[in-house]
């Protein structure tokens, strides 16, 4: 493969072991299987408690959901804020969860950081620049998304502004490129799990939710992802999918199809 390799820090070559991100206990990278589950946004106390609850029921580790939500419109809900942050933080504690939330600006990574365990970089900011460089200034862990036109070697160049920073704590995120496919949102590019796992030593999570754009898909590519060598998946669950504040609800599962997708998950990965 044509590569340039223009980034180091994020190079195996430059770190030949897996980076294993310990976060409270929970082990992301190497040989376990990581799983983040919860709604696209954080809509109301009681929504993010219940699906927290049901994370952890299932044997979830990380409780996902977005305070900040680009929306691709303006007119669309935009997330619920700080007050969000503050329910997802109460939610992880009381059921005994790690959360991860989306941040969008510089500006806001350390209020972010100062509820969430993980901060997560979105598609649409995998090249924004000084926000990478804000998050390489602290230790708090990232999963930086695959800008979804974006080749390996410029997600590896974003991972890279991270890590130069003094940031080594960095997972890499499949979530689906965009093709001329229409069926599906994105085309999970699922050959990337073991590419980037080549190239770098980064653990690699995969999202079949916004790669598939569609609950039925989720369970067979969420069990690719993890043939492929994923060491992690995170999804979308939630509740009243069709009563969702964002549109994700048409790719959110329904909490027994997240359920009985972990139990079979236990059947072919250690999860931690
Ligand atoms: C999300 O996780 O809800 C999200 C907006 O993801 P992405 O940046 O991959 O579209
Ligand atoms: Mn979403």
């Amino acid at each position: 493969i044509k590569i340039s390799k223009s980034y180091k820090l994020a190079s195996r070559d430059f770190h030949p072991d897996d980076t294993v991100i310990d976060i409270k206990g929970v082990k992301i990278g190497g040989d376990n299987l990581v799983i983040m589950g919860g709604p696209c946004a954080v809509e109301t106390p009681e929504q993010i408690d219940e699906i927290a609850r049901l994370v952890k029921a299932a044997g979830g580790q990380v409780l996902r959901g977005g305070a900040f939500k680009p929306r691709t419109g303006p007119y669309s809900f935009q997330g619920v804020g700080v007050e969000g942050l503050a329910m997802m933080a109460e939610a992880g504690r009381r059921h005994g969860l790690l959360t991860i939330t989306e941040v969008m600006t510089p500006e806001y990574v350390d209020v972010c950081a100062e509820y969430a365990d993980i901060l997560q970089v979105g598609t649409r900011n995998m090249q924004n620049f000084d926000l990478l460089r804000k998050l390489g200034t602290i230790q708090t862990p990232v999963l930086l998304k695959r800008g979804f036109s974006a080749t390996y070697d410029e997600f590896l160049n974003a991972a890279e502004y991270m890590l130069a920073g003094g940031n080594p704590n960095v997972m890499l995120c499949e979530r689906g490129i965009r093709t001329f496919e229409q069926y599906t949102r994105n085309t999970l590019d699922l050959a990337a799990i073991p590419v980037l796992q080549q190239l770098s030593h980064l653990p690699v999570i995969s999202d079949p939710s916004h790669g598939t754009g569609r609950r039925e898909l989720v369970e067979p590519m969420s069990k690719a992802s993890v043939a492929a060598g994923a060491n992690g998946l995170i999804i979308e669950m939630h509740t009243d999918p069709d009563n969702s504040m964002t549109g994700d609800g048409v790719q959110s599962l329904f909490p027994d199809q997240f359920a009985g997708l972990l139990k079979e998950l236990e059947q072919i990965a250690n999860i931690v």
